[in-house]
């Protein structure tokens, strides 16, 4: 078992003045912790589909997606995805942002896994399972490497499986 957690680095002032950010590509470069996180973030769960929120949580998502014999199906940032698309926007410190997915991107009762890597103030992963619902399927736990406690995300996703690999 590798202790992948030395492998986030803080970045201070990134990507504005004020804000300490979790870099995880070194933890992406090392094989052994790479797949330690992508076995972990789905452990002993069951799903049909998992939902990668753009962009990072797209490079943990896909292989936990092939890894467990699930489909695999992208959250974007508004105006990415080429085909109808329900959206939805939450607020950001300053302005908001909007984020898609395809209309008919799940089947019916589908079971969803969504996966990120960080969860701060929960905004996007709120909007996520908005848009799973909305899309007709059902959220089984949203899974992140990484969870900022002190921004309290996990009170805007209650009533949800929330897992966080490791919390600071
Ligand atoms: P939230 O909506 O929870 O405030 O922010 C979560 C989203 O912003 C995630 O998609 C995540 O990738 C990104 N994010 C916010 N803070 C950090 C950070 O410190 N490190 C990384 N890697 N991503 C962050």
């Amino acid at each position: 078992m590798t202790d992948w957690t030395a492998l986030i680095r803080d970045i201070p002032d990134f990507p504005q003045p004020g804000i300490l950010f979790k870099d995880i590509t070194p933890l992406l470069a090392d094989h052994a912790a790479f797949t330690q996180v992508v076995d972990d973030l789905a452990a002993g769960l069951t799903f049909d589909k998992v939902v990668g929120i753009e962009a990072r949580g797209f490079i943990l998502a896909a292989p936990v997606a092939y890894q467990s014999g699930a489909g695999f199906v992208p959250i974007r940032k508004k105006g990415k995805l080429p085909a109808e698309t329900l959206a939805a926007s939450y607020a950001l410190e300053y302005g908001s942002a909007t984020i898609e997915v395809h209309a008919d991107a799940f089947d019916a009762g589908d079971r969803v896994l969504i996966v990120d890597d960080v969860l701060a103030t929960g905004g996007t992963a709120e909007a996520a399972v908005e848009l799973v619902r909305r899309a007709g399927a059902h959220v089984v736990a949203a899974s992140f490497l990484m969870e900022l406690s002190f921004l309290s995300g996990r009170d805007r996703l209650s009533g949800l499986d929330v897992r966080a690999l490791v919390a600071v």
